[in-house]
């Protein structure tokens, strides 16, 4: 492909909403890395043009690691009898917020397994604290799957965003990465019920997740394209062990920092973390995800005791540095590529 067809092809991704499959199959399998070069390069410039050379911090905690459900990719399945279960109290993720506070986050992501501890009025009195310590933050949660009711008493006591990835936008590779008691319907109904109700809403996908293939990624930029969340967490799939996937390969970096490019040209206003899955497959992975057209960052507010037990994934990196240390060496990583880590709620704008 040449540049000049390259550069047609994503004049007419940025200025029209019919994209058809064959422009974007285009971007997504052509091996010439100068096509490649100039896809991130159009996708940096959309980004700049919309939110500058700012990256914004999004201080996650992870709060519990017992789920409910059975996910064949997570290494905190519910069935994976090696999984250290613990569940943080509610002082220490106040603790936790002080600290990324801090530390100059003015977002907080509350993230879990479906536990049955953290119902609804836990839940609610959580935010409630969180919301009344700092008004000037936004809270984020990030907890699956629940009924519309729990999302609107969460969204009434202060929680502004709710993450939820779609983890696929084909129904068949949903039933094939999920146990069949979890249906894909219901996690689509559930993000619609999330952005009725007046959340920041983020979608998302792993990238290389087994049973993945160009058609299902299409539906996925399809997907993103149409429903426009504000929030798009993509990563690459990584096997974790004691899973039903623990031996199916990686998902590539390449791909992920493609998909990233394309998402940004599809949909501009995008919040797109350049995700730990990212960086844990490649020592740089995170600014290659900055220069890919991503620009945010989750730095891990978790207690270094915990952050172990979270194994989502195998080799996770940033488990045993505090959050001065973390927040110095995203500061770095962030500044050799051009880009300023900023105190910023970092809205959708
Ligand atoms: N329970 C909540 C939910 O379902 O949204 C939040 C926790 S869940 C562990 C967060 C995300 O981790 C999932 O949406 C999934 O995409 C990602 N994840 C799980 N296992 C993974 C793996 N093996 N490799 C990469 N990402 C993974």
């Amino acid at each position: 492909m040449t540049t000049a067809e390259l550069n047609a092809i994503t004049d007419r991704i940025r200025s029209s909403r019919t994209i058809t499959l064959e422009q974007l199959s285009a971007l997504l399998d052509t091996a010439d890395t100068d096509a490649v070069e100039y896809l991130h390069a159009q996708a940096r410039e959309v980004a700049q043009s919309i939110y500058g050379t700012a990256v914004f911090m999004r201080g996650l905690v992870e709060v519990t690691n017992y789920c409910r459900n059975n996910c064949n990719y997570c290494g905190i399945r519910r069935d994976n009898a090696h999984a250290d279960r613990y569940r943080l109290d509610d002082d220490t993720i106040l603790d936790c917020c002080r600290t990324g506070y801090e530390h100059g986050m003015r977002t907080f992501v509350l993230q879990g397994g479906e536990d049955g501890q953290f119902g609804d009025a836990r839940l609610v009195a959580l935010v409630a604290r969180i919301r009344a310590e700092f008004p000037d933050c936004a809270i984020t949660l990030s907890f699956g799957e629940r009924s519309r009711d729990s999302y609107q008493r969460l969204f009434d006591t202060g929680a502004n965003r709710y993450l939820l990835r779609h983890e696929t936008a084909d129904a068949r590779h949903y039933a094939y990465l999920h146990p069949s008691e979890m249906s894909w319907e219901h996690r689509m109904e559930c993000l619609r019920q999330l952005r009725e109700i007046g959340y920041q809403v983020g979608a998302g996908f792993m990238v290389g997740s087994p049973g993945q293939t160009h058609a299902t990624l299409l539906q996925d930029l399809r997907f993103v394209a149409e429903f426009r969340p504000e929030m798009c967490g993509i990563g690459p799939f990584i096997a974790a062990q004691h899973t039903p996937f623990a031996d199916q390969p990686d998902g590539s970096v390449e791909q992920t920092l493609r998909l990233l490019s394309l998402l940004r040209l599809l949909h501009p206003h995008v919040l797109l973390p350049a995700t730990t899955a990212l960086g844990t497959l490649h020592p740089r992975g995170r600014e290659l995800g900055i220069l890919a057209g991503a620009n945010v960052i989750m730095p891990n507010l978790s207690p270094t005791d915990y952050r172990p037990k979270y194994s989502i994934y195998d080799g996770k990196i940033c488990l045993g540095d505090d959050v001065s240390h973390c927040r110095h060496c995203l500061e770095m990583r962030i500044h050799s590529v051009g880009y300023q880590l900023v105190v910023d709620r970092g809205d959708f704008r």
